[in-house]
Parts: structure tokens; sequence; C-alpha cells
């Protein structure tokens, strides 16, 4: 018989989603253990945010954190067609005014190890170096995990809810069988850094740029991290960028580095640090957002694509849904998985009109410049989904005009699934 502790609950990754659920949860008085299998501060890809992240950086007040820290200020983002030509960028003040027009490019160590640490000084015990490498479960409910530590000892911990944020790693969704792969975004991504390389300049110095190589088939993002550094990556559909390519990434690299001028042109002298890396099939959601005992955040639950910068957002946001419905559902005592996900539906919906307008950008006719002719109207409200604007405004006036100018076949929008199966 296992012994019961006390805990409120346990949160599985020390990665935004988890570190944020937790430090919300504890500001609230949950008693809360956060567990990750590395050692901080580690490596993670995901260095560029969507201003949208101001509002959960406001609520856990660590916004004086953000602006001392050692971050870029991003104002903007800039498209680049397959002909080289820029297009004139999309600023985010033309949306938001004050402070949440700005944003940040992060090195992910210091800035998730800053999240982490804010997490254990609002009262989350965090252990680091921490293995889960299984559920406990009695019946439906999970009621805890079995961990493995550094010592190679195996220890089962309970808690009343455990909150999986483990990421692509997905510890629920794999277990549970309830991850779906998304048929129109199977993509890889190759990505390094480099020191040195030309910036713009002013108030473009912090801006992503997206650069598409020159036939359209696969696109680079470059983001400017402190120190002279730039972190560079290329993104195209693995039967593209894999099938009959060579196997040594940094070839595959440089060949579609040779295809993207602007690029080319921006790191002449840069010198390149550290390997090429390699992901692929990051593009997934869950059929279900909670069970009875447990609760999904960040990319446990999902990850459209890169090409927005939309992960570490969506991670927030989750966090605070899962935050606010845990805290709730402790104080009414059902731990079921209705009242666990109760902010499901809520947040699909916003996760969908993001993945509307990704499907937009991988059609081979569209580009920004000819929607935007042919509806002008539609800026603010492009500019507002750029702004990652989805939970605090309406964005259908734009998803009927993306749908209008390129119906998708055989699309229909994530609806959860409530039931145990
Ligand atoms: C190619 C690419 C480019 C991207 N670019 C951007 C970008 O520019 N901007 C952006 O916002 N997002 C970007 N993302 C997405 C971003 O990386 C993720 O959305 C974000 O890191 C999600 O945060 P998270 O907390 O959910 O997970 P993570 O940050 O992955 O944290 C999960 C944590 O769980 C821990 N863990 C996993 N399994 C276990 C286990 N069994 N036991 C204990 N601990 C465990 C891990 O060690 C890790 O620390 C990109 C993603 C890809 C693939």
């Amino acid at each position: 018989m296992l012994s019961r502790t006390e805990r409120d609950v346990i949160v599985v990754g020390g990665g935004p989603a988890g570190s944020v659920t937790a430090a919300l949860l504890a500001m609230k008085g949950r008693d809360v253990l956060l567990l990750d299998r590395e050692v901080f501060p580690r490596y993670r890809i995901g260095e560029s945010l969507m201003p949208a992240t101001y509002w959960t950086f406001q609520r856990l007040g660590i916004l004086e954190k953000m602006h001392s820290g050692p971050f870029v200020k991003k104002e903007s983002v800039r498209f680049f067609a397959p002909s080289g030509r820029g297009a004139l960028p999309f600023y985010f003040d033309e949306v938001e005014q004050g402070e949440s027009a700005v944003t940040w490019q992060v090195d992910r160590a210091p800035f998730d190890q800053m999240l982490l640490d804010h997490a254990a000084g609002k009262g989350v015990e965090v252990r680091t170096g921490i293995n889960v490498t299984g559920l406990l479960m009695e019946g439906e409910r999970v009621v805890g995990v079995q961990t493995t530590g550094g010592d190679g000892a195996k220890r089962p911990l309970q808690a009343r809810v455990l909150v999986d944020a483990s990421g692509q790693n997905g510890l629920v969704a794999r277990r549970l069988g309830l991850r779906v792969m998304d048929s129109r975004l199977r993509h890889i991504s190759y990505f390094t850094r480099f020191r040195g390389g030309a910036r713009d300049s002013g108030r473009d110095a912090g801006a992503t740029l997206i650069l598409r190589t020159k036939h359209g088939e696969s696109w680079f993002w470059s983001i400017p991290l402190p120190d002279d550094l730039m972190s560079i990556g290329v993104v195209g559909h693995i039967d593209y960028l894999l099938k009959g390519r060579s196997k040594v990434a940094r070839e595959v690299f440089a060949e579609e580095r040779a295809l993207c001028p602007p690029l080319e042109e921006r790191l002449q002298g840069a010198v390149q640090e550290g390997p090429v890396q390699v992901l692929r099939d990051f593009s997934y959601i869950s059929s279900r957002i909670a069970g009875d005992g447990w609760v999904l955040a960040g990319d446990a639950f999902g990850f459209l694509d890169p090409i927005y910068s939309s992960g570490v957002f969506l991670a927030l946001k989750s966090a605070e849904y899962a935050a606010d419905s845990i805290h709730d559902a402790l104080a009414a005592d059902d731990l079921s998985g209705a009242r666990l996900g109760r902010h499901g539906e809520e947040f699909v919906a916003g996760v969908e009109a993001l993945r509307r307008l990704v499907y937009a950008f991988y059609d081979p006719d569209f580009s920004f410049a000819r929607f935007l002719r042919r509806y002008p109207q539609a800026r603010v409200d492009l500019v507002n989904l750029l702004v990652g604007n989805v939970y605090r405004r309406d964005c259908s006036g734009i998803i009927e005009l993306l749908d209008d100018w390129s119906p998708l076949q055989d699309y229909r929008p994530l609806s959860l699934s409530t039931s145990a199966t």
C-alpha cells in the first residue's frame, strides 16, 4: 500500500508551462511539487516570444525581471518572399499600446531558469534530476507518478492532481494514446546558432525575420539573441527536407542556406556555434486536455508549428487556464476530468485561430501582401493574431476571410473529448 502524501499537486516538467502552472497554484496557497528530469539551466529551442505573453508575466509579477533580464526587445516580425524581397515589418504597436507592444527574444536557458526560480520563490518545491517514469493509477484516475532519482532509487509520489507539462515527451498523452498528429504539418527543422552577422538597426534590431527559400519549399527563422548570437533554423515538409537528402544535418542546413540569399548576406562573417540540431513531427494535439486527476499544459497538450512563435505563449496561457481550473476543482473537491478541464474548449478556440493562420502560410498561393491587397480591412485582425491576441480579441472575422481566400478541404476544428475513452 502506498502512503498518501499531503500534496495538492505534482507538476511534471519545469519548462514555461510547468513553472507557471506551479507558481500560480502556489500563489493561490496550494502545496505544489515540481519535478524535472534535467538539471537547470538547460538548453531549449523556442526563443522568440509573442507580445501577448505580457499579460501572463504581469499576473506572475515578473515584468521587472523581464525588463532587467538578458533578453532582446522585439517590436516586430518581418516576412521575406522567395524572391528575396522583404515586406515592411508588422509592428506590434499597430494594435497594442504601451509596454505590451514590445516583447522579447530569449535564450531559453536563463529564461526557463528565471521562471523556475520564481515558482520556487512562491513556495513550490522544485526537484530537478528526477525522471518521471510512469503514472500511478487507481482505475481510470491518476493518483501520482513513479519516479527515478539521480541515485537510481525508484519512488512513487502521490498527489490529488497531476499536471503533465513534460513538453513533447508527453507523458500522459503517450501513455493514454491521446496524441493526434497534424497531417497538414508534417515538418522537420534543422537549427543552430551563429555569433556575429548583420542585424537591422534601431527598433528593427530585435525583429524576428521569416525568410522563404528560393523555391518556396522551406523557410528560415532568424532570431537575434544577446551577446551577438543569432538563432537560425530552417523548417520544411519531411518529404522535402528528409527524403533523398544527406543524412548529415549540417549539409542539409547548408544546402537550404544557399537557397536563401538575404539570409546568406546577413550571415557573412558570422561563426556557427554548436551543432545543427534536428527536430521533426512536432505538430500535434491531444484529444483530451484533462481526465480524472490529471491536466495537460503546454507542449504536453499540443504544439502547432514554429512559424509564428506561438509555442511559449500557448504554454503560458494553458498554464494560467490549468492553474485556475485546478484551484477551483480542489476547492470544490471535484477532481473529475470534466471539472479539471473546464477551460478546454476556450483554450482550444485560441489555438484553432492560430492554426488557421499557420495553414494559410503553408498554402502555396498565400502571401500576406496578396491577402492584404484583397482584404485591406483584415490588417488589424492579422496583426492581432501575430501578437497572440486570440483570447483578448474576436478573431472570427479574419478566419472567415482566410476561408474565403482558400477554403480548407477536410478540416474540422478540434473538439475535445470529455469522456474517458
Ligand atoms: C523547431 C522549433 C522551433 C520553435 N521556436 C519557437 C519560438 O521561436 N517561440 C516559441 O514561443 N516557441 C517555439 N517553439 C516551441 C517551444 O519550444 C515550446 O512550445 C515550449 O518550449 C513549450 O514549453 P513547455 O513548458 O510545454 O515544454 P518544455 O519547455 O519542453 O519543458 C518540458 C520539461 O519537461 C521535462 N520532462 C520531460 N519529460 C520528463 C519526465 N519524464 N520526467 C521529468 N521531467 C520531464 C523536460 O526536461 C523539460 O524541462 C519551437 C519549437 C520547435 C520544435
